[in-house]
């Protein structure tokens, strides 16, 4: 097992509708460090740094952070929801570690990029709806992983498509 059991939730955004959103924070049983070469093997990363070490990577519809001694996932409702990713993401790090003697671990980094090109391609209106005070504060979490920009709901307005798109794959995310 690679996570502990427990977890907990942090608040991740509030939306001017009020409804918050949490991000599960499971504390690793081990280190995870060993495990990061496989996941950036097989899975959809969208962020990896073998110094810090951090990846950050796409389950399905979530981004999941892997760091030394924590997972975190991004977003859920609720501790049920929360309980369902974290074993979620269990699984499929048991699975990745229990297939690494058929895959080839890869080292190489993925950097996001700067926030400031990610800010050029927002709405740039600081509406809010993100959770985020200002676009660039948003733009500024978009560069090291911790958010979607699916959070950001004026970039699926249809004004928006093509900044949408040229974002999506900024963030290797098309
Ligand atoms: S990033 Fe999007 S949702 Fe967030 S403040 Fe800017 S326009 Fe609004």
């Amino acid at each position: 097992m690679f996570l502990r059991e427990d977890f907990r939730l942090e608040q991740a955004s509030c939306k001017v509708d009020r409804i918050c959103r949490y991000k599960v924070v499971a504390l690793a049983e081990e280190d995870l460090t060993p495990l990061m070469p496989y996941v950036n093997a097989v899975a959809r990363v969208v962020f990896y740094d073998p110094e810090e070490p951090v990846l950050v990577f796409r389950l399905e519809d979530r981004k999941v952070a892997l760091r030394p001694h924590e997972v975190q996932i991004a977003e859920v409702n609720d501790a049920d929801e929360g309980r369902q990713w974290r074993d979620k993401v269990e699984a499929f790090l048991e699975k990745v570690w229990s297939e690494r003697g058929s895959l080839k671990p890869r080292y190489e980094p993925k950097k996001l990029p700067p926030a400031l090109e990610i800010y050029k391609l927002l709405p740039q209106t600081n509406c809010k709806e993100c959770g985020e005070a200002t676009c660039l504060a948003f733009a500024a979490k978009l560069s090291t992983g911790e958010v979607s920009y699916e959070l950001c709901k004026p970039l699926a307005e249809k004004e928006n498509e093509e900044a949408r798109r040229k974002l999506a794959r900024l963030l290797g995310e098309d």
